[in-house]
């Protein structure tokens, strides 16, 4: 992995390459070998879509503003993430078991918000793919402090019950974020069982 910086680093306690030797200590090296390129500055996208992060054929662009190591590295680990959808989409995402889980947590977190007085259709929550109305829904009706505090032990976080894939996504992060992985594995088995699969290069295949 290069690193090329468009725009300087804000926060000067922030150490990219300090970063990217625990991205390589702690990943297993076919999990970002498709990763040619990290592009540190700050884009257009960044604003249009509110992230800090985005992943486009083989780059990782990520933000320059920062609080600390942990903050980039959590930004860089789930754009790997969403690479390596494109790569083992077929071995992630076949199956469907951690779709199933998925609209499962969906279902639940449906009761849940109805119970709470907050009444969407069931239908707004079937869907897997990133719904602008379904997040404002989210985020701006519910609201992220709320969201976060009655959807724990359903989803690790609000994010991931944004859509199917931030779903891996966070659930990636989380697992090269937190070693011990017990409440994970508690919460989304077989998200869990899904990225312990991916440790193991044979038993992938390369879409
Ligand atoms: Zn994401």
């Amino acid at each position: 992995m290069h690193v090329f910086f468009k725009d300087r680093l804000t926060n000067e306690e922030v150490d990219v390459e300090a970063i990217l030797a625990k991205i390589e200590s702690k990943i297993p090296q076919h999990l970002y070998s498709e990763i040619e390129m990290i592009i540190v500055g700050w884009f257009e996208e960044f604003e249009e879509r509110s992230i800090n992060a985005f992943y486009d054929s083989g780059t990782i662009y990520v933000s320059n503003i920062q609080d600390d190591n942990a903050d980039m590295y959590d930004d860089i680990v789930h754009e790997l993430a969403h690479a390596l959808e494109e790569v083992y989409g077929y071995s992630i995402y076949a199956d469907e078991k951690v779709k199933d889980e998925f609209l499962r947590k969906r279902k639940h977190l449906h009761d849940i918000l109805w119970n709470h007085g907050f009444k969407a259709p069931l239908a707004f929550f079937t869907e897997v793919e990133f719904d602008q109305e379904f997040d404002d829904f989210l985020y701006k009706t519910v609201g992220y402090d709320k969201l976060s505090a009655l959807l724990q032990g359903v989803f690790l976080s609000a994010y991931a019950a944004t859509s199917l894939r931030e779903y891996f996504a966070t659930g990636f992060t989380e697992y090269y974020l937190d070693p011990n992985h017990g409440f994970f594995k508690k919460v989304s088995p077989s998200l869990y069982a899904k990225i312990y699969q991916l440790q193991n290069p044979d038993e992938l295949d390369n879409y």
